[in-house]
């Protein structure tokens, strides 16, 4: 997944939000190269990754930052949201706690993210239907209240994963061109 030095048409970075351990960084690995870490790497300081994508005759490299585990200490500062079009609030549809966060992060978003900026609200973990603790229903109806898109996603089987972040960049895409 080297796409680094590709001709590229448009640059936009998106930021990566949500509650520790619901599955973020392993979304961004799934989406950027594929790939899938049983152990969480919680390290500290900002890392981000690269993709491009084709929209019609153009090519978007989207440059998705990752929190790297300072969500843990609530301690995401401005800098992080700074320029982002787009995020990917993700909670984890086993642990409710997560999902009831998510309207914290929607305030964080509103104090330091662009007043446009697209965002993705993602139930993950979809995969571990037997511990589910928040329906797909309240999802959607979270989503649809604030103005987001909506997935349920499995970064662990990869299921809509591509569609998710997609989704995202092409309303970037469709607002900016
Ligand atoms: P982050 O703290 O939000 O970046 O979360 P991580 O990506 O580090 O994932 C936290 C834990 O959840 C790790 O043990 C992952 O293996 C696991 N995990 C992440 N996504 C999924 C998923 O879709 N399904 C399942 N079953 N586990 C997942
Ligand atoms: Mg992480």
């Amino acid at each position: 997944a080297d796409s680094y030095d590709e001709e590229c048409d448009y640059l936009f970075k998106a930021v990566l939000i949500g509650d520790s351990a619901v599955g973020k960084s392993n979304l961004l690995s799934r989406f950027a190269t594929d790939e899938f870490r049983l152990d969480s790497k919680p390290t500290i300081g900002v890392e981000f990754a690269y993709r491009n994508v084709k929209i019609g005759d153009k090519v978007i490299k989207a440059q998705i930052w990752d929190t790297a585990g300072q969500e843990r200490f609530r301690a995401i500062t401005s800098s992080y949201y700074r320029g982002a079009l787009g995020a990917v609030l993700v909670y984890d549809i086993t642990r409710r706690t997560t999902f009831e966060n998510v309207k914290k992060w929607m305030h964080e978003l509103r104090e330091f993210g662009n007043s446009d900026i697209v965002v993705v609200l993602v139930g993950n973990k979809s995969d571990l239907t037997q511990f589910r603790q928040v329906s797909e229903e309240e999802g959607r109806n979270l989503a649809e209240s604030h103005g987001l898109f909506f997935m349920e996603t499995s970064a662990l089987q990869n299921l809509n994963v591509e569609e998710a972040f997609l989704r995202m960049i092409t309303k970037i895409h469709e607002i900016t061109s």
